[in-house]
């Protein structure tokens, strides 16, 4: 198998029905860039930026962060990296940072909540981003965004950043992309500003679909109680595919379940078109998006969800069974 994969590995990720889907790789590490050449991925979908943080004793200082992100966005060699701010609270806890007592940290103070309540270490890491890319472009992705006002209020903080830097004389980011990590059901239903106004959406699976049905993504016994391919949630992610495509807001989708080949090929019929996962996962993807018709399984998950099947999973791999998969 990873021959076949290495065979395909410069090849785009088109299905057999000519749709391309752009696969990018998550990473959070230095050590992990050089997947990018080995992987084939179109560039990384998902850096995420809290492991700095988080292996230190102490707040990282903004000219170690800028000379980090330099190297990332060296090492990516063009490609688009997309930076997450500091997605930390929940499970992610820095030592330097005074605990919080909170009854559910999943649902409590946690990513952009910290980061603009005590906007700091925010900013500090904004202008350390905007040194790194020292002329290049650059894209930012807020995670955990809620509300359109959040993601206006991170934006702003970016926005009066770049200002700062060009009245300090710095070379400014050639562009900047600003997103929004959308993982939180709410922002499915957010006004029409919120996609018109974020130059990207970017799903996270994972938080996503443990809100939508209230499942822990940490506890074993109802993480894998709900299927991703559960109907009601295929259903939800489509509209959110909707939203984004009347505004034309580009969306990918960067949860685990995006490295899973079936996930990916379901994903990918119901309309998404970017797909953000780990390297190792990229073969394994494009092989099956090459050797798929999407509107053969979209209709597969449609005929599934018209008979009221609680997921379309069985009837998915019933088909590529058929077809010898
Ligand atoms: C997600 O929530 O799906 C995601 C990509 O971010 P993380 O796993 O880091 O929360
Ligand atoms: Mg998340």
């Amino acid at each position: 198998a990873q021959k076949r994969y290495a065979a395909i590995r410069k090849e785009p990720a088109i299905t057999l029905c000519g749709q391309r889907i752009a696969l990018h790789m998550n990473a959070g590490l230095m050590a992990e860039l050089p997947s990018l050449e080995s992987s084939g991925a179109e560039g990384v979908g998902l850096f995420r930026t809290e492991l700095q943080f988080l292996v230190r004793s102490k707040v990282p200082r903004r000219s170690e962060l800028a000379a980090l992100y330099a190297r990332v966005i060296d090492a990516s060699d063009g490609k688009r990296v997309a930076f997450r701010t500091l997605d930390i609270g929940s499970d992610k806890v820095l030592s330097y940072m005074k605990p919080q007592e909170e009854p559910n940290p999943a649902l409590g103070w946690r990513a952009i909540r910290v980061g603009l309540d005590r906007p700091g270490m925010m900013r500090m890491q904004l202008q350390a981003l905007i040194r790194a890319a020292n002329g290049r472009p650059l894209t930012v992705m807020f995670p955990f965004v809620a509300q359109l006002e959040e993601f206006r209020a991170a934006r702003d903080h970016l926005l009066r950043e770049l200002d700062r830097e060009e009245r300090l004389g710095r070379v400014l980011p050639e562009r900047v992309d600003i997103g929004a990590m959308l993982e939180t059901p709410s922002m499915a239903f957010a006004p029409r500003q919120f996609f018109e106004e974020a130059d990207f959406i970017s799903i996270g699976g994972n938080d996503l679909k443990q809100f939508f049905f209230a499942a822990d993504r940490e506890n074993e016994r109802v993480r894998r109680r709900y299927d991703t391919l559960n109907v009601s949630f295929l259903t939800f992610l489509e509209q959110i595919v909707r939203r984004c495509d009347e505004t034309e807001t580009p969306l990918s989708f960067c949860g685990e379940d995006a490295g899973r080949p079936v996930e990916a090929l379901c994903l990918a019929a119901i309309g998404f078109r970017a797909l953000s996962m780990r390297p190792a996962s990229i073969g394994p993807v494009k092989h099956l998006l090459r050797k798929s018709d999407l509107s053969e399984a979209r209709a597969v998950i449609d005929a599934a969800r018209a008979t009221g099947a609680q997921s379309v999973r069985p009837a998915v791999m019933d088909w590529l069974r058929r077809r010898g998969e």
